[in-house]
């Protein structure tokens, strides 16, 4: 039998229901756990589909969070890398078998038997229990998957690299966005403005696609060279055939057509954004210019700590509005509105003063 603590945590017991307080278990550390007193949760859009089973049946209670930075409180006896009082994030896994191909290649999310998810996944410590994300007092988590944050960072502003950043710096690494190319980054929330600043720092030239005209002029403090208002037809016809590279951020439906028509010959579009429905391609998409349509999904442990220290080097965090928890279902609402700038980041501290129930 795993041992198991009741600590505080907000989620939710049904789709349709408001996220609320609860109480749940976590295992006490096993010998290469490291377990964490949260201090910050980032709200990815994420978040908001699985609450809401967006994509499918969820588990409930569900609780989400997987944009986690925090302080080691206690570590098993056989961990290596961290210490008690080290800054530790932990992003969108917290296992997979570490003996596939995918895993020995550094690419735990692809694991042939499945990644657990930080929250919503089957837990393989507490038979028949799923995992329960960052919206919480503290975690439990096997020392592999777990990031050191680099030291100049705010600890708050940090927490969106877990998964905003990786998610957006994976792609633009794979397709080897750099000086000399001209990038695309569409939709300008959590995700869209991580990608922004990532790729000006990699050298690209950066052309940001926003439907909110709120956003337009701020793109370009966020680092965009060029910021078109998708909306307006004549703004995306002066960009046909000239984008080597679009990242594609979009939590909602919209027209893929319209950005494959921006590619180069041999220009690939990589869809991280996760949408409740299909999106349909028309072939002649494609097939006129030899284009890729491709996806991406968040990045490896090895690579999530390559972002964090690329980040620190290039004095990159998120943009954030900090809230207290009690705010969560407000902040789902805005986040549909496409009403933040740019990450909701709840400051722990606002659970743990409350008695548990
Ligand atoms: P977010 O902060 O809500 O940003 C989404 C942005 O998409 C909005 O700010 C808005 O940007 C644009 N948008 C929203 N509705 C739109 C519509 N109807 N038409 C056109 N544009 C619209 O969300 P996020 O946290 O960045 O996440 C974005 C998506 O990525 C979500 O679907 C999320 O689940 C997914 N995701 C995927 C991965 C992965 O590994 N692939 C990881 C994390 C998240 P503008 O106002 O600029 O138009
Ligand atoms: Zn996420
Ligand atoms: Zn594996």
């Amino acid at each position: 039998m795993t041992e198991t603590t009741n600590i505080r945590a907000y989620g939710t017991k049904a789709a349709e229901a408001p996220l609320n307080q609860m109480d749940i278990k976590r295992r006490k550390p096993t010998p290469h756990d490291v377990e964490i007193d949260i201090l910050f949760c980032g709200v990815c859009h994420s978040d908001l589909h699985t609450a809401r089973s967006e994509w499918g049946p969820s588990m409930y209670p569900c609780v989400p969070g997987h944009e986690i930075v925090g302080k080691v409180i206690s570590v098993g006896e056989h961990v290596k890398k961290f210490k008690v009082g080290d800054v530790v994030g932990v992003g969108c896994m917290v296992d997979s078998c570490r003996a596939c191909q995918y895993c020995e290649e550094d690419l735990e999310q692809f694991c042939e038997s499945g990644m657990t998810g930080t929250y919503n996944a089957p837990d393989k410590h507490i038979p028949g229990a799923f995992t329960f994300g960052g919206y919480s007092e503290s975690v439990v988590v096997h020392e592999h998957y777990v990031l050191r944050i680099p030291e100049n960072m705010d600890l708050a502003a940090a927490a969106p690299l877990l998964c905003a950043g990786i998610t957006t710096y994976s792609p633009l690494r794979h397709w080897q966005v750099g000086p000399g190319k001209k990038v695309g980054v569409v939709g300008i929330g959590g995700l869209g403005h991580m990608g922004i600043k990532i790729a000006k720092a990699m050298g690209a030239e950066v052309v940001a696609f926003t439907t909110s005209e709120s956003k337009f002029a701020e793109a370009k403090r966020l680092g965009a060279d060029e910021v078109v208002l998708s909306k307006d037809k004549a703004q995306m016809a002066a960009y046909s055939g000239k984008l080597h590279f679009i990242l594609d951020a979009v939590s909602a439906q919209h027209d893929i057509n319209a950005y494959l028509n921006l590619l180069r010959v041999d220009g690939s579009l990589a869809l991280v954004g996760a949408p409740e429905h299909p999106l349909p391609v028309a072939a002649f998409s494609l097939i006129m210019g030899r284009k890729s349509f491709a996806g991406s999904m968040i990045g490896g442990i090895a690579e999530t700590q390559e972002m964090l220290d690329f980040c620190g080097q290039h004095h990159i965090v998120a943009d954030i509005e900090m809230i207290d928890i009690q705010k969560i279902n407000e902040a789902y609402e805005r986040l549909l509105n496409g009403d933040v700038k740019y990450r909701f980041v709840i400051d722990m501290a606002s659970l743990k003063g409350q008695p548990m129930l």
